[in-house]
């Protein structure tokens, strides 16, 4: 983090010295919300939810994100490595699922440290690193061993939607190399007793206009990764923050639109999860 290179952006600020690079968070994590969240997916809620842990800031720059409040604006409280361990076996005491980090990737030094801290103090479920996916292959390796479960976007195939829509033209690239390092590390995705346990889960949202390149990710997983690869096809994408700004994503997709990507996955032979 002195200077960062933690992920892509590669902004090379001092964030001890509290320089603020593109993700506008300092060395010390900031949490918006701690609590168990039933919206994820099924193997991933159970009985107990999954025990989310929100951090502010973000290393993309989506357009039509719909958690801007928190990936944006940063609101939220800053933690230090003990109290983010202590939510964890919080959440593991209220009957939790996992401890599933949202939006980790620009406080990866904290989360390795407070999950370290926290299996010292009793913690056993499974961690879920959720992502938007533009990760650097080099922290993914610092994170071989306290990661369980992976849990990355794949948003785009093309560099000039990725660009326009997140500030990131080499998303495509950059994502397909982080999802190949996070196969490699836990595989294809486990379930015990309808529960994920390890492996690789990935969450694709189709876009109005094919914007996303759905199909060529799904040829990516299956061709390059695996065809045991569990993939959430997500219909939820709807214009927010300043989407409306731009005509293409100014509307949700359609049904046919959701559903020839769904079957196209399924064409491949890729595990469809919801
Ligand atoms: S983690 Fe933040 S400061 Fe570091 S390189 Fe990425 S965007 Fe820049």
């Amino acid at each position: 983090m002195n200077p960062c290179t933690l992920c892509p952006r590669n902004c090379k600020v001092n964030r001890s010295k509290a320089e603020i690079g593109f993700c506008g968070i300092s060395d010390m994590p900031v949490v918006s919300s701690v609590g168990p969240h039933f919206g994820e997916e099924s193997v991933l809620v159970g009985s107990g939810g999954s025990g989310t842990i929100f951090f502010a800031g973000c290393n993309l720059g989506c357009i039509f994100c719909q958690n801007y409040d928190i990936s944006h604006h940063r609101n939220g409280r800053q933690v230090t490595i003990e109290q983010l361990a202590k939510s964890m076996l919080e959440l593991q005491g209220h009957g939790c699922s996992n401890i599933n980090f949202v939006t980790p990737t620009h406080v990866t030094p904290a989360i390795a440290a407070a999950i370290e801290a926290a299996r010292k103090q009793g913690l056993t479920l499974p961690t879920v690193y959720n992502t938007g996916g533009y990760d650097s292959v080099e922290t993914l390796k610092l994170l071989d061993g306290y990661v369980d479960i992976y849990l990355p976007d794949m948003k785009y195939s093309h560099a000039d939607v990725a660009k326009e829509l997140s500030s990131a033209p080499d998303y495509p690239q950059v994502n397909q190399t982080a999802v190949r390092q996070m196969h490699r590390q836990v595989g294809d995705l486990i379930i015990e007793n309808g529960l994920a346990k390890r492996g690789l889960l990935i969450r694709h949202l189709v876009l109005p206009n094919n914007l996303a390149g759905s199909t060529q990710i799904i040829d990516f997983l299956a061709d390059e990764i695996s065809t045991q690869t569990a993939i959430n096809v997500m219909d939820q994408y709807r214009p927010c923050y300043k989407a409306f700004e731009h005509n293409k994503i100014s509307r949700r997709p359609t049904p046919a639109e959701i559903e020839a990507v769904e079957k196209y996955a399924l064409k491949k032979g890729l595990r469809l999860i919801n």
